[in-house]
């Protein structure tokens, strides 16, 4: 089996290999100073190259959430939810908590979380 996440580029392959070492990070254009997510190779602001790796915050506002029967890494049941970021996006991730104790617009903070099978991914869990 295939443990490796699919890469579109080598910025995407960067933000897992930084994932796997407890970083939670993307790229920030030195030109302009966008912040993007997902990490790019090129700035789409300004189309600099200049980036830098810079931390993401780990605390976030859920804008929404759903459950599914096989998700990510084919874990089930699995909670999945859109989770904004301050200053930065939007992230799809996986929620580290029980469907019904979900609501929309709590604060959830990033906990790092390794699939089954091996390979570094991200969550987010409500903040107490
Ligand atoms: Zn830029």
């Amino acid at each position: 089996m295939d443990t490796k996440p699919y890469i579109q580029d080598s910025a995407a392959g960067e933000f897992f290999s930084r994932l796997a070492e407890g970083k939670f990070q993307t790229t920030r254009c030195r030109a302009c100073g966008e912040t993007h997510y997902p990490p790019r190779v090129l700035c789409p602001r300004c189309l600099g190259e200049d980036l830098e790796w810079v931390d993401l915050p780990r605390e976030g506002t859920l804008l929404a959430f759903t459950w599914q029967e096989a998700a990510i890494r084919c874990i089930k049941p699995d909670v999945l939810g859109l989770v904004e970021l301050e200053g930065v996006g939007n992230i799809f991730t996986r929620i580290d908590a029980p469907y019904e104790s979900l609501r929309i617009g709590q604060r959830v903070s990033f906990s790092p979380w390794t699939s089954p099978d091996g390979l570094a991914l991200h969550q987010f869990r409500p903040v107490d």
